[in-house]
Order: C-alpha cells, then sequence, then structure tokens
C-alpha cells in the first residue's frame, strides 16, 4: 500500500479518463455511492508511473511526491479503497455521468 500511487483531489470531473485506459493492473477505481466525482488508486498499484502524463489535471502523484498541500489524499486513497465491495474499475459511461453531476450543480 505504502507504494500506491496518490490521485488527489484535482481529479474532479473528469470526462476523458485516460488514467484508467492505461493502467495496466486496473487498480484505478470509482467508489460507488461514496466519492462520486473522483477516482483513487488501490494497493494493487505496482508505481509504474503509465498514468501520470495522462492526467490532464496534473492529479496523479508518486506517493513520496504529493504536495504537502494535499498529503490528505494519500489517506482518503487508502481509506476510500480498503476492503470495500464496491469500488471497480470505472466505464465511460460513469465519467459521462460524473460530468453530468457536474453540469447540473453548476
Ligand atoms: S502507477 Fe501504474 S499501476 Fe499505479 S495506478 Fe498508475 S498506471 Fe496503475
Ligand atoms: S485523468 Fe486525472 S483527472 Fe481524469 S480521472 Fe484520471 S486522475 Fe482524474
Amino acid at each position: 500500500m505504502i507504494d500506491a500511487y496518490v490521485i488527489t483531489r484535482l481529479c474532479q470531473d473528469c470526462l476523458h479518463g485516460d488514467c484508467v485506459d492505461v493502467c495496466p493492473v486496473d487498480c484505478i477505481v470509482k467508489v460507488d455511492g461514496e466519492f462520486p466525482n473522483q477516482l483513487f488508486i488501490t494497493e494493487d498499484c505496482i508505481s509504474c508511473g503509465c498514468c501520470v502524463p495522462e492526467c490532464p489535471e496534473e492529479a496523479i502523484f508518486a506517493p513520496y511526491d504529493v504536495p504537502a498541500e494535499y498529503e490528505d489524499d494519500i489517506e482518503l486513497n487508502q481509506k476510500a479503497t480498503a476492503n470495500r465491495p464496491n469500488i471497480r474499475v470505472p466505464s465511460r459511461l460513469d465519467l459521462i455521468e460524473m460530468l453530468q453531476r457536474k453540469d447540473s450543480a453548476a
């Protein structure tokens, strides 16, 4: 777990989700029913770094590289994904729904 990369709160309402497509171990996940507009990384992360350049929001960091203002997100990724039955790899539809929630809240 300690080596898993971290998605920070900069990930909000992203439509394209290219990070999901490049992850070789499918460890970038959505948590159903909670945290509806952000994705997280599970402990299955192999720290390959492939997802980092794919994120337009620059929301993904190595655990040792998380900026101080986002340090809370390290624990949030762990809490959001540990021992939960309601996590899954998001589909395109999930990402579109995230954007629709953003539009309706605007
Ligand atoms: S660092 Fe690699 S394994 Fe970890 S979430 Fe990113 S793409 Fe997936
Ligand atoms: S590409 Fe970045 S902003 Fe988009 S879902 Fe992935 S981590 Fe979030």
